[in-house]
């Protein structure tokens, strides 16, 4: 297969396969599983796989799972496509043959849309592998529980990136037209951390506050030091914000408590601030407790990290809609206040994830994801396969030196992304919470409290 000949390959694939890929997204709708009980849609995704020749192995927890196409055995893969399988616990609020026939679940999110594409893309790929056609291996990852969120976390505990150099992703975009696909270098997403402040004394009179502890005035300080102090010590176009939204402390007005608590999130549009946040927030709650002279007790609930593209891999979708469906499918992608799990590769190695367009064009009726009445233009998925399957031939060439398939990709001029990236040294580490000394508790991911709407 010449390079002149992928857009010809996509439209005979699609011709033959495209009715296929619809039907197996409208199954998947009707038949929507939440995070960790996937396991209709894990077998129908592993037997269409085997069908086509591929040997996909289920993850440890028995849902989502992995399947290598192309190289010799002993390759490593060099590029993974990642799709999200779960569905949300909503009710489908659709008036459509393919309704959800499981109450209260719903593919809201539009991960019935992102595996049918993955899979599309996986048996051209294996065709292109068949015909000696594909310069490398390529990673199928099915990934369960995206919306807990976490099931990130479960691949990459598995290995399922050990051995990867790029992976990508795309996601639905019902503000999109179908055609379109938006991209952006560095980040797309936000994160959403939980915030718990407790603070503890000896309590007492409020006549006599020097010979005690006041606790009250102390959760005060705590209340308005800590967003006023990240404000200076954490740089303003970050976009992190501390928002309190739970206090609670005392019982009688004239009684110092014994202890008090308040609770609140971080949001944060940048990666940097996101992993400097924690710290700082324990050194400012001890700086306030010692001041007051009450013991403080700081719990901070990760989340996602932002979603931050990688200026190479997203340059390389570009190129790749480029190339299937011509310059004026793309757009640029503003970045979201939703969470996306993908992030947690990202940490890892570099990748990127484009948005894909969902919308019909002219449309009278808006959706927005995690709606109960949220559809998509199905249109989308040969738009995606194409667009995929493009990426991963242009990144394996990408890897792998020279490749009549590759379309050219200019690395574009160092980024502020970049020359962070670099200096984080981000690519190889995987911050996935853990525990911190001296009355700090760093955990997470936090389950549910952030929806993973991208
Ligand atoms: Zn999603
Ligand atoms: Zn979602």
């Amino acid at each position: 297969m010449a390079e002149s000949d992928l857009v010809g390959e996509l439209d005979a694939f699609l011709e033959g396969h495209g009715p296929e890929l619809i039907e197996f997204r409208r199954d998947l709708h009707a038949h929507p599983e939440v995070g960790y009980s996937e396991h209709r849609t894990t077998r129908r995704i592993a037997l269409r796989l085997e069908a086509a020749g591929l040997r996909p192995g289920v993850l440890p927890k028995g849902t989502g799972l992995i399947a290598d196409i192309g190289g010799s055995q002993d390759d490593a893969p060099a590029v993974a496509l990642r799709a999200d399988i779960d569905a949300l616990p909503i009710a489908d609020e659709k008036n459509v043959p393919y309704r959800s026939l499981n109450a209260g679940a719903c593919h809201a999110c539009g991960h019935d849309v992102h595996t049918s594409i993955l899979l599309g893309t996986g048996l051209f790929l294996a065709r292109a592998a068949a015909a000696g056609a594909l310069p490398g291996k390529v990673r199928l990852i099915f990934q369960p529980a995206e919306e807990v969120p976490g099931g990130a976390l479960d691949v990459l505990a598995a290995g399922g990136i050990s051995s990867v150099e790029r992976i990508f992703a795309l996601h639905c975009d019902p503000r999109l037209d179908v055609g379109k696909i938006g991209t952006r270098i560095g980040p797309i997403t936000a994160a959403c951390d939980k915030v718990k402040v407790q603070l503890s004394g000896p309590g007492g009179h409020t006549a006599r506050p020097h010979l005690t502890a006041d606790l009250v005035y102390a959760l005060g300080k705590v209340i308005t030091e800590l967003p006023a102090g990240l404000s200076r010590r954490i740089d303003p176009r970050s976009g992190l914000s501390l928002v309190w939204g739970r206090v609670s402390a005392g019982s009688a007005p004239n009684a110092i408590p014994d202890s008090g608590v308040v609770e609140g999130t971080v949001r944060c549009l940048d990666d940097d601030a996101w992993h400097a946040a924690p710290d700082l927030l324990k050194t400012m709650v001890e700086s306030v407790a010692s001041a007051y002279g009450v013991t403080p007790a700081l719990t901070y609930e990760r989340s996602v990290p932002p979603v931050v593209n990688e200026a190479v891999s997203t340059t390389m979708v570009a190129a790749a809609a480029d190339r299937v469906l011509g310059a004026e499918s793309l757009v640029a992608a503003p970045q979201s206040l939703g969470g996306e799990d993908f992030a947690w590769y990202l940490e890892s190695i570099p990748g990127s994830l484009f948005r894909l367009g969902t919308r019909t064009p002219g449309a009278v009726q808006e959706f927005d994801i995690h709606q109960p009445s949220f559809d998509v233009d199905e249109r989308c998925i040969d738009v995606g396969v194409r667009v995929m399957a493009a990426t991963a031939l242009t990144a394996i060439g990408g890897q792998h030196g020279s490749s009549s398939l590759v379309a050219e990709v200019d690395a574009p001029a160092t980024t502020q992304q970049d020359g962070r990236i670099a200096q984080n040294g981000r690519y190889g580490q995987v911050a996935a919470g853990g525990t911190s000394a001296d009355g700090m508790s760093l955990t997470g991911p936090l389950l549910g409290s952030c929806p993973s709407d991208p």
